[in-house]
């Protein structure tokens, strides 16, 4: 059975004390109700880690995830941070290949191939974001621009190594636009991503993926988005800032 995943994405939003009352919040109503085993997770800004970690003691329901870390092991880079200190910090996600990432820091399959190792190394589970822009979409080339995203950052990976990520589609035009694609538009893509996968791997491997959808997901179209045959949950931007919203898509998989 796939692990059914709802993950919120903070960005670059909330300090710290709001960040702590936000996760405080969401820990409570988590607790409360959610009944099945979905596992949420918040990738919140750095700074906050820790002290969300400190705050989830003894919570399965909830793991707390990075947006971002380096590829390097350790070293001199300043201003980064590396995945032993994340998981070191009883971090258990990263986020890696999100399309922000890839637009405003140039980051490349190559590069997003380099993260997911450093990431498995230290015990983090990466979230590989994959997604075409609108002009990729209109001019037909989606699937192409997937498969290669796919395949530039994952498929050096062993089978035991690939089965411990967790994908995100992402289309780049549905993020934070209030546009979401169609369930249908969505349920096409991860199918095409499962069966590349199936492919490359197998059927066997293919089918034990958590492949999150990802793109102006909210309480109201999530129930259908999540009823897709291949879509596990999602990641979820805007609507992960507002406790009652983000555990309402939890909720969708009740
Ligand atoms: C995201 O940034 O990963 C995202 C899905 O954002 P939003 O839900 O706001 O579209």
């Amino acid at each position: 059975m796939r692990k059914k995943i709802v993950a919120g994405n903070w960005k670059m939003n909330k300090n710290f004390s709001d960040g702590l009352a936000l996760f405080s919040e969401v820990i409570n109503m988590a607790n409360d109700e959610l009944h099945n085993s979905q596992q949420v997770i918040v990738c919140s800004p750095y700074l906050h880690l820790h002290s969300l970690v400190q705050l989830n003691k003894g919570n399965t329901k909830v793991a707390l995830g990075a947006q971002n870390c380096h590829q390097a092991e350790i070293g001199a880079f300043t201003g980064e941070i590396s995945a032993d200190m994340l998981a070191s910090a009883g971090v258990q996600y990263v986020i890696i290949g999100h399309s922000e990432r890839r637009q405003y820091f140039a980051e490349s399959n190559t590069l997003c191939a380099a993260k997911i190792d450093i990431a498995l190394k230290n015990n983090l589970t990466p979230i590989y974001c994959i997604g075409e822009t609108l002009q990729e979409r209109e001019a037909g080339t989606h699937f192409d621009i997937i498969k290669t995203q796919l395949a530039q950052a994952t498929y050096h990976l062993s089978a035991q190594d690939f089965v411990k990520l967790v994908i995100a589609y992402e289309p780049v035009w549905a993020i934070g636009t209030g546009v979401t694609a169609s369930s249908a538009q969505a349920q096409e893509i991860h199918a095409f991503i499962r069966k590349e996968i199936a492919w490359q791997y197998s059927a066997a491997l293919a089918d034990e993926i958590s492949i999150l959808y990802g793109g102006s997901c909210n309480p109201k179209n999530a129930e259908e988005l999540f009823a897709q045959a291949d879509i596990d949950g999602g990641l979820i931007g805007g609507a992960s800032l507002k406790s009652r919203d983000f555990i309402d898509i939890a909720k969708a998989f009740n």
